[in-house]
């Protein structure tokens, strides 16, 4: 008998895709957001603390509402997206979405306005629980152009350099790669020839990486034309917008300072000797002499993958989460019970994984594939964490205080799977299945702090080169790719000589006007090392710390997050403590024979 299918009950949002509801919810949200217009279209500026209050408390309860149909049509189509009434309703939603961000844009921009004429306004007592929120739009509003330059930009970004980022799509994805996969040669699209780059055998992995990034290295002048133009007008439009640094947009963007990310990168830098540690012990675990860069993130050899039924994923998941705190497993508990997660595979599914919060129902939705394996019990349990940080934050915050930024968002679903991974490791019968989780483990951190570590050098050097007037051209780009990577991985992996290309597949690097995408990964996945450091130390104690930090949702800075749980995220030492937890993890690992 096959497993029944985990299908998620959307019936708190609309009956089904057919309920009238959802007509009406449509004409609702159009109605409300022509009253928000014309109430207060050119007026906000001159608004009292008191109407602004008001005004402020309006956009909250028009986007909750207006909320519940974005997220059905968007559930429904991530869940079935070939079925033609779920690609209507979605199409219909969106332009209408569109619409209305359209009509309401004048909010921001006159909020914007307001807060720079009269600053005073953010202390005003009457608007205490939005002070965070207007402090982040003073400090974005010191660095807006006027609203024809700032049109302007849009209108000419739009065919100027933005396209970059579509001819680099478009290049990977009418591109053809010759593989050899397990001794026959086959012509792959990229899609496919990346999806060999983790194949179990060394061989297959080798003429993957070496097809991939040989043919990109052979077209490297083109996409160091895109690069080089993509940065030099981000130095330009930087400098226009009186930006200390190319990084501090997205500084901005994470509500957070360059002297802590500073401190964050010197203490991985420092670190990486642990990383370096872990990759020759894995070179061993292969019987290797030394890894090769398409081994990093291999499955060990010979080791069979563990299955788990969805019921035992749960099962663990829960019992993970309630061994920090029994009420701490509340949210993750009431997802299952409320049937809020859609876990099975199918055709015509959204590949990968998310959790979408439902602020009106305090509770959020979950959607995975779930195949039973390892690595999706932890993306259970870090969708999971996610559903727990919107349960504390709808009951604790406004709409508006609940946008956190990347680098504190993950706090809860990272602490989720280290504590999966305490609770695996406990459990774990046999040295394989220890070695096999610490590896998952060591492999998924190690990308996210270390590797992604390398690529924010790389790119701080890309604009030190611009400013000390270097030209960009391939074998440069390439060498300060190399140098960047060299410095964490060292003598613990050995290169093949296409590999200086790799820089030109991240689509990061071609986005314009997003720079910086990489220290938040590295950011978030050492604030929750170093708080779990910390919990593992007070015990119990911590509890209401977490439980506090992740109520306050984005109502404070990530500094302030940090402060909550008595951490210091400017002191070297802070993150110095989630080192200790990767440390620890290693250790095990070279326990084992
Ligand atoms: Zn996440």
């Amino acid at each position: 008998m096959s497993a029944p299918e985990i299908t998620w009950d959307l019936s708190e949002l609309a009956s089904s895709i057919t309920d009238p509801k959802i007509n009406r919810m449509i004409t609702d949200a159009t109605a409300a957001a022509d009253t928000f217009e014309r109430k207060y279209r050119g007026k906000i500026q001159s608004l009292t603390p008191a109407e602004l209050l008001q005004a402020l408390r309006e956009i909250e309860t028009f986007d909750i509402q207006f909320g519940d149909v974005t997220l059905y049509s968007s559930l429904t189509f991530a869940a079935n997206m070939t079925i033609p009434e779920t690609q209507t309703l979605h199409d219909r939603v969106n332009k209408l979405e569109a619409k209305i961000g359209k009509q309401l844009a004048f909010y921001s921009l006159e909020l914007g306005k307001l807060v720079k004429r009269k600053p005073e306004i953010i202390q005003d007592p009457a608007l205490a629980n939005y002070r965070h929120m207007l402090e982040r739009v003073q400090r974005r509003v010191e660095h807006q152009l006027s609203e024809v330059e700032e049109q302007l930009i849009i209108e000419k970004d739009q065919f100027g350099v933005d396209a970059w980022e579509e001819l680099q799509s478009k290049w990977l994805n009418t591109r053809l790669f010759e593989v050899t996969v397990c001794g026959e040669k086959k012509t792959l699209s990229y899609g496919a020839a990346n999806g060999l780059l983790p194949h179990p055998d060394r061989s297959t992995r080798e003429s993957a990486n070496r097809s991939i990034y040989g043919s990109l290295g052979k077209d490297g002048e083109v996409f160091s034309a895109a690069l080089r133009s993509i940065c030099n007008d981000w130095v330009a439009v930087s400098k226009r917008r009186k930006y200390t640094s190319p990084m501090e947009s997205s500084l901005i963007s994470n509500d957070t300072q360059q002297n802590v990310i500073e401190k964050l990168l010197t203490t991985i830098e420092e670190g990486s000797a642990t990383y370096r540690r872990y990759l020759k012990k894995k070179a061993k675990l292969m019987n290797l002499s030394v890894l090769g860069n398409h081994d990093i993130t291999a499955p060990l050899p010979d080791s069979p993958e563990q299955q788990f039924t969805y019921e035992q994923a749960r099962d663990l998941v829960v019992e993970a989460y309630s061994s920090f705190d029994p009420k701490y497993a509340d949210a993750v508990k009431e997802i299952f019970s409320r049937r809020h997660i859609d876990a099975s595979p199918r055709f015509g599914k959204r590949n990968g994984a998310f959790c979408a919060s439902y602020y009106r129902g305090k509770s959020a939705y979950i959607l995975q594939s779930f195949n039973g394996t390892l690595s999706d019990v932890f993306t259970l349990a870090h969708e999971l964490g996610h559903a727990t940080h919107d349960w504390y934050v709808a009951r604790n915050q406004t709409l508006l205080n609940t946008h956190m930024p990347s680098i504190v968002a993950e706090t809860a679903s990272i602490f989720g799977e280290l504590l999966l991974t305490d609770l695996l490791l406990k459990r774990a019968k046999t040295e394989d299945e220890r070695k096999l989780l610490l590896c998952l483990v060591l492999d998924e951190a190690g990308m996210t702090a270390f590797q992604v570590t390398a690529r924010v050098w790389f790119e701080q050097a890309l604009y030190a080169s611009i400013e000390n007037d270097e030209f960009l051209d391939y074998k440069t780009i390439c060498h300060h790719w190399t140098q960047a990577r060299d410095r964490i991985f060292g003598d613990a992996v050995t290169w093949f000589p296409e590999m200086e290309a790799e820089w030109s597949m991240k689509p990061h690097y071609y986005m314009a006007n997003y720079r910086f995408y990489n220290y938040p990964y590295v950011y978030a996945q050492m604030f929750v090392y170093s708080a779990y450091e910390r919990y593992l130390q007070q015990g119990k104690r911590f509890v209401p710390k977490l439980v506090e930090a992740l109520s306050a949702g984005s109502s404070v800075s990530p500094f302030g997050i940090g402060e909550i749980m008595g951490l210091d995220t400017s002191e070297s030492d802070f993150w110095m403590g989630g080192l200790k937890v990767f440390k620890r993890f290693v250790d095990d690992l070279e326990k084992i024979k």
